[in-house]
């Protein structure tokens, strides 16, 4: 069950990005200095003893609690971004969309082989975008210990296209 104390920094938006989606806007919660600590202790509580190297931020929302989650666990961070949006060698991993393709990056060396990694974005839907972002670190020579989100869309059933050891959301609509 979802604690009630975060149920005020999530709001809904219908109909945005596009007719028939109902977008889970945490505004509110990056906004309260208060939520955001509390969020942040949720989110690393079960990655504490797990020894993370790395910690891999999904472009762009996942970078916010990526860099703090990163600083919480004494790992680096790791930005996977969109293509062409990072400099010099890359590794790319391509995606399927509801309507076509899209990919994510990494820089080349980012990640020294064996590093135990966590994956972390702000929601999981469909999964499709946390597989690729787990496919990419896995060719750039990272153990994918875990994934972590913010917020979870259950009834999408992400979760079953990751099959990481650990997989943690902190809310669950
Ligand atoms: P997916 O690949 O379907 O799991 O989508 C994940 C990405 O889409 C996340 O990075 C989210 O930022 C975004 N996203 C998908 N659905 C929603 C939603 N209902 N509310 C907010 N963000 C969403």
């Amino acid at each position: 069950m979802n604690d009630p104390f975060f149920t005020p920094y999530i709001r809904d938006v219908k109909d945005f990005p596009q007719p028939g989606i109902l977008f889970k806007d945490m505004s509110p919660l990056l906004a309260s200095a208060k939520a955001r600590t509390k969020m942040l202790q949720e989110l690393a509580r079960p990655f504490e003893d797990k020894s993370i190297d790395v910690v891999v931020g999904i472009e762009s929302r996942g970078f916010l609690f990526g860099m703090m989650l990163a600083d919480q666990l004494n790992a680096r961070f790791v930005m996977l971004r969109k293509p062409g949006k990072l400099p010099g060698e890359t590794i790319c991993e391509p995606y399927q969309l509801e309507y076509g393709m899209d990919s994510l990056e990494i820089i080349e060396d980012a990640i020294v082989s064996g590093d135990k990694v966590l994956i972390h974005d702000d929601v999981l839907a469909t999964g499709g975008t946390a597989a690729a972002a787990c496919r990419l670190v896995e060719k750039a020579g990272g153990e994918v210990l875990g994934l972590n989100f913010v917020l979870e869309l259950d009834f999408l059933n992400g979760r079953k296209k990751l099959n990481a050891e650990h997989c943690h959301s902190v809310l669950h609509y």
